[in-house]
């Protein structure tokens, strides 16, 4: 794996703003270059915004922790199926 400019704990840190949009172009441009190259934090960023599309769509300031199971064990499921193909 390549060296990531960012280290992963700041790009974990930036994530929310990055789901957000909060972020100047520079910043999104080096959280991007990471997410390509760290699998890792690719993967919390995907589990970060599934949450966050859930939680929008119910209209609730954070998902209730039963929700949030669910979410965490149809995505480890899928990531199953992906790596047994
Ligand atoms: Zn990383």
């Amino acid at each position: 794996m390549t060296h990531p400019d960012w280290e992963c704990s700041a790009v974990i840190d930036q994530m929310f703003f990055f789901l957000d949009s909060e972020l100047v172009d520079a910043d999104r441009d080096e959280i991007e270059r990471h997410l390509a190259d760290c699998g890792p934090c690719l993967a919390k960023y995907d589990l970060e915004r599934t949450v966050k599309s859930l939680v929008q769509r119910s209209c609730c300031e954070t998902a209730p922790d039963g929700l949030r199971d669910r979410v965490l064990l149809s995505i480890r499921q899928v990531q199953v199926r992906i790596s047994e193909d």
